[in-house]
């Protein structure tokens, strides 16, 4: 986020006024509010802490995640909440576990007649999706450039792919090389080699897959096994079955081509190693007078990435100011207000989840072991980056049109003198924030804030310090569109919560 200039401050002296005198007009349900400097200061006090370099980055597992939570949960304890993980085992930290798995050993060979021929690390490259996966004597099949054979002919053998595309289909080589390997796969194939005869190297190949890649523990392994292999290495291959390269190639581009076998058997073999993350959702709540009618949620995810940048790099922490510090920030300063306010029907969850930048998995583990039955949430928000528009922008919907409590939404928005935005251009990022796995397991949810009603701004934050060092709270930080959010969703909890105006046990029911 860049330091409001004088044109923003400009704009935003001038538009205060107009919204709130628009919402006055509009004859709101209740008073209009509009962003104060008070709360913008709550916001500003709460971010710097967050993303202080004390908190380390606040990366799942590591000192960061106990400074983050401690604090955290004592500003919660404070405000009045109590802990929401109705689990007396684990108060107000609900734990999970992810596993972070990365290659570790690959061995191909190939056996043609009684000939066996070896790979080297810089010829062949075996991966895995499960921890540990082997086809030895399996007979390879060519498929061209990736025709899908019926699943019969497949099953139980090895599919022999040219990785370059036919000339009509070449879009950028790693995407469609991994669609049609996973086609391969899903089709039923044992395994997949990809001769790399296309413009992506062994090298480039393995820079992609050497990141981790996070899961829940416990959540089922698939054990599909790739291998890649360089066109100099399987030339070796193909000479001894008396085959070459362009005859391959040729064959593939026949229009009459049809998957067949080679006379080639394929030995290969992967492992995977794995760190197990020892993390916590960080749960509170407000109870209400009639529990048995429901809850409300509101989300906002706690973690961000620890150190991200290498020396000689002078500022090596990410910080995630707007993310997520900011969204935090807003979670706790709308139970702040909540908890001041007078009781509701419903109870009101406050989930701080962990491991969203690792793949939504708090969010996930939530979903999976909820302490509420899911079905009872009659309405869930999500809180991500809010802290990127000004006061008087409209509100985006991320989830527009896939809900069935947006009339309630945009009526409360429009009470509370927030304009609305009618544009879908926010859902191109439904499935980047956590109310995408909940809305996965039905529950209505959505994001709804001025970050998201100004695509522009956005993007710019996108392209900017997104994911990077520089995502620190800096001087000038724009919160006026996030306090606005924080009482629009204070008025979207007492609009929810409210057996009068939101009658009725569920949205799946009503
Ligand atoms: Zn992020």
């Amino acid at each position: 986020m860049k330091r409001a200039s004088a044109a923003t401050k400009w704009r935003r002296r001038r538009i205060a006024p107009a919204a709130a005198l628009l919402a006055a007009l509009a004859l709101p349900l209740r008073a209009a509010p509009h962003a104060d400097r008070a709360l913008e200061q709550q916001l500003l006090a709460t971010m710097q802490v967050l993303a202080s370099d004390d908190f380390l980055g606040r990366e799942p597992g590591t000192p960061g995640e106990t400074k983050t939570l401690r604090w955290l949960g004592a500003q919660w304890f404070d405000i009045g909440l109590v802990s929401g993980t109705n689990d007396p085992a684990h108060p107000w930290f609900a734990p999970v576990t992810v596993i972070a798995r990365r290659p570790a050993f690959s061995l191909a060979r190939f056996g043609v007649r009684e000939h066996v021929i070896g790979f080297d690390d810089q010829q062949a490259l075996v991966l895995t999706s499960g921890r540990r996966s082997l086809v030895e004597g399996a007979p390879l099949d060519f498929v061209g450039r990736g025709s899908i054979p019926p699943r019969a002919e497949l099953a139980g053998r090895v599919a022999l792919l040219l990785d370059r595309a036919p000339p009509d289909q070449r879009e950028p080589d790693d995407v469609q090389g991994s669609a049609r390997q996973n086609a391969l796969l899903a089709g039923g194939a044992a395994a997949v080699v990809t001769i790399l005869d296309g413009p992506r190297s062994l090298a480039s190949v393995a820079a992609r897959r050497d990141r981790p890649g996070y899961a829940l523990s416990g959540e089922a392994l698939g054990g599909d096994l790739e291998a890649f292999v360089t066109a100099a290495g399987f030339a070796r291959v193909l000479a001894e079955a008396r085959s070459s390269l362009d005859a391959l190639e040729r064959d593939a581009d026949r229009p009459d081509f049809t998957p067949h076998p080679l006379g080639i058997t394929a030995h290969l073999e992967a492992t995977t190693s794995e760190t197990t993350i020892r993390t916590h959702n960080l749960i509170g709540k407000l109870p209400g007078r009639h529990p048995e009618a429901g809850a409300v949620l509101l989300l906002a995810h706690w973690d961000h990435f620890g150190t991200c940048a290498q020396p000689p790099a002078e500022h090596l922490i990410c910080n995630g100011a707007i993310d997520n510090a900011s969204g935090v920030a807003a979670l706790t300063e709308i139970a702040r207000r909540l908890a001041k306010g007078p009781p509701l029907d419903r109870d009101v969850y406050f989930l701080a989840t962990t491991a969203e930048e690792l793949g939504l998995l708090g969010a996930e583990a939530f979903a999976e072991s909820p302490p509420l039955p899911l079905r009872s949430i009659v309405a869930a928000f999500n809180l991500d980056s809010v802290a990127i528009a000004p006061a008087g922008t409209a509100v985006g919907i991320v989830g527009k049109g896939m809900t069935g409590i947006e009339p309630d939404i945009v009526r409360v928005a429009r009470a509370a003198g927030r304009r609305v935005s009618d544009s879908t251009a926010p859902n191109t990022y439904i499935g980047r924030q956590d109310g995408w796995v909940l809305l996965h397991h039905d529950v209505p949810t959505v994001m709804i804030t001025s970050a998201y009603g100004d695509m522009a701004r956005l993007q710019k934050f996108f392209d900017g310090d997104y994911h990077r060092p520089s995502d620190v709270v800096k001087p000038g930080i724009e919160l006026g569109g996030a306090a606005e959010d924080v009482l629009l969703h204070v008025a979207l909890v007492r609009w929810f919560a409210d057996l009068k105006t939101r009658p009725g046990a569920s949205p799946m029911v009503h």
